[in-house]
């Protein structure tokens, strides 16, 4: 653990010493009006590093910037754009302990997933890489008096705004594919941890990327982040973060007419049934809520159990729960860190006393560990209902609800009695009921007996407050890319 502190602290000396700079136009510049934020270490809430703080006339510059970029990278070969991203993609690759590393400190989460997340952000760029030379293929359609031919083209300049969980990796995951369907990006990562967007754009400069056509702009989301939105020369806004920004976004970004892609909050159910395989079930729904801090949009926050092994189940899990390593991100051995940053950890920390208040019992967990830093224990609430707080609201953090249900008309009704509907997970060997259920279960996602995996190509997104749109595989590039169709007389 020592040895790994020390190597934080050398890779991120020099953010230390310089502040984390925005980069606009292939420059590495301040905020115009010089003024800085600081991002601090969960761990023990240092300061970690300084970093520009950015408004309304950085964005506009870093937009200026994109839309010149765009008329070069728009019209670059997709063959070329590859190339360029596969380079990209081997960068990342090479610097990936740095990443990693950083985003630890940064973050709050463990260096077992974020070592991987730096890696998936590589595996982002290869592959959207190797779809860029197809992007603008479309199709003939032909009747008798028409032949109409469709195309795509990017669709312009685009703005990614992306949350402050696993950043490095979700902004890889859109700007990935913004980058390979040849539009440019103006980047406004989170203000809790900016550190890992500035490796990007350097990574990416250094591997070839032009100058220009990525683009970062640090600040906050009332200032920077709404700029961003309300720009005209903006033609997409690829959203990760809370329902209720999203509606934000929505309001500010209307006047100018924009396409939007959302991935907002998620409420997710795991449903296990008496007939699952219980041992899987169970190590699947605490991964899904103990990994990566419980801070992750699929997490499984809601254990919806039949009532003859709800016992049981729940048992299993406190175990589980009480065994969690809980420690600092960069000790290999460390399964959950300290979450994000003090506000988030009273947020966290509040849904305790709402449990209690609410009749809940707290069968693991529920209490702060230590004085210093955001460190909580990984938790269960049992005998709760689904019209608690609890199990209503997105708590993400290492938070589960366990509920008890007794048929499969209880657990559907359950299931889906939330705003939210990003994903649900399904624990059942009775494959008619799994049919049955994966029809009626309002979720974008649905995994059946598994945790969540991802398939790049497969459709990634939520429905009801959980998100508009999709991406993932030619998702990212419709969103990304315009259609247009020409049509012939025949
Ligand atoms: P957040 O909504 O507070 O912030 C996300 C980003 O939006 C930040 O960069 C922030 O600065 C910016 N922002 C805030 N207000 C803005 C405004 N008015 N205009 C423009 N930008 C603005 O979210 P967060 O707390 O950083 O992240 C956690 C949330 O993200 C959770 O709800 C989680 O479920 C969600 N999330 C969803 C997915 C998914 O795929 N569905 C993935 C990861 C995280």
């Amino acid at each position: 653990l020592n040895d790994n502190i020390a190597r934080a602290q050398d890779y991120m000396k020099r953010f230390r010493e310089q502040g984390v700079l925005n980069h606009i136009n292939g420059e590495s510049v301040p905020a115009d009006s010089g003024k800085t934020f600081e991002t601090i270490s969960p761990v023990d809430l240092s300061t970690l590093a300084h970093v520009a703080h950015g408004g309304a006339s950085d964005i506009d510059r870093a937009v200026q910037a994109a839309e010149k970029a765009f008329k070069t990278w728009s019209k670059t070969p997709g063959k070329e754009r590859r190339a360029i991203l596969i380079k990209v993609a081997e960068a990342i690759e090479a610097r990936a302990e740095e990443i990693a590393f950083i985003e630890c400190m940064d973050t709050g989460q463990s260096l077992r997933f974020m070592s991987k997340a730096a890696i998936r952000g590589a595996a982002n760029f290869r592959f959207f890489a190797d779809r860029a030379p197809q992007a603008e293929d479309g199709q003939a359609l032909r009747n008798e008096t028409q032949m109409n031919v469709t195309s795509k083209r990017p669709l312009g300049p685009v703005g990614v705004i992306t949350p402050w969980n696993t950043p490095f990796m979700l902004s890889t995951w859109k700007i990935a594919p913004a980058l390979a369907s040849g539009c440019t990006v103006v980047h406004k990562p989170a203000e809790f941890s900016p550190m890992t967007a500035r490796l990007l754009v350097e990574i990416a400069e250094e591997a070839g990327l032009p100058e220009g056509v990525l683009n970062l702009v640090n600040g906050m989301g009332e200032d920077a982040g709404k700029a961003l939105t309300e720009h005209p020369g903006i033609k997409a806004i690829a959203f990760v973060g809370e329902s209720r920004t999203g509606q934000m976004i929505m309001a500010q970004a209307a006047p100018t007419l924009k396409r939007f892609h959302f991935e907002l909050g998620g409420k997710n159910p795991v449903i296990v049934f008496e007939d699952a395989d219980i041992e899987r079930a169970v190590n699947a729904a605490s991964f899904m809520i103990y990994s990566l801090n419980g801070e992750r949009c699929t997490s499984s926050s809601r254990l919806l159990v039949h009532e003859s092994i709800y016992e049981e189940v729940t048992r299993r899990v406190a175990d589980i729960a009480n065994g969690v390593k809980v420690g600092h991100p960069l000790d290999p051995d460390t399964v959950v860190g300290p979450l994000i940053h003090p506000e988030h950890e009273e947020k966290v920390l509040s849904y305790f006393d709402k449990a209690r208040e609410e009749g809940a019992t707290i069968a693991a967990g529920g209490e702060k560990v230590g004085t210093e830093g955001c460190f909580i224990r990984p938790t269960l609430f049992t005998n709760a209902r689904n019209d608690m707080t609890i199990a209503q609201e997105e708590i993400f953090g290492p938070v589960l609800t366990a509920i008890p249900f007794k048929d499969e008309e209880e657990a559907l009704r359950l299931a889906n009695d939330t705003q939210y509907g990003l994903a649900a997970y399904l624990w059942t060997n009775d494959l008619d009921r799994a049919m049955r259920l994966t029809d009626e279960l309002e979720a974008g996602m649905i995994w059946v007996n598994s945790e969540n995996v991802r398939h790049l190509p497969s459709p990634f997104g939520g429905v009801k407050s959980s998100g508009i749109g999709r991406d993932g595989g030619d998702w990212s590039f419709d969103f990304y890319m315009e259609t247009v169709n020409v049509s012939f007389p025949r």
